[in-house]
């Protein structure tokens, strides 16, 4: 039976182990860790992310287009 008026706890996921700690806390109960330092680092990752699918996004786009003709790639057509 749901208690009413009762309100859920705010939570915070640490982003070192995965585990949901109250939201005032500044360190995770669980292994301790900078929750701030690793939101973060977590946020430098997630840039990090999208400039590699950016890079990713443009490579399989020049892979589709035609490519130049290679020297040397040895295929040996004639
Ligand atoms: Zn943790």
């Amino acid at each position: 039976m749901a208690e009413p008026g009762r309100i859920p706890v705010p939570l915070r996921l640490c982003r070192g182990c995965r585990r949901f700690v109250r939201i005032e806390n500044e360190a995770c109960d669980f292994c301790g860790a900078d929750l701030a330092a690793l939101e973060a680092a977590h946020a430098g990752d997630v840039a990090a992310l999208h400039a590699a699918m950016d890079a990713l996004r443009a490579a399989m786009a020049a892979h589709a287009a035609p490519l130049p003709e290679r020297e040397g790639s040895g295929v040996g057509e004639s």
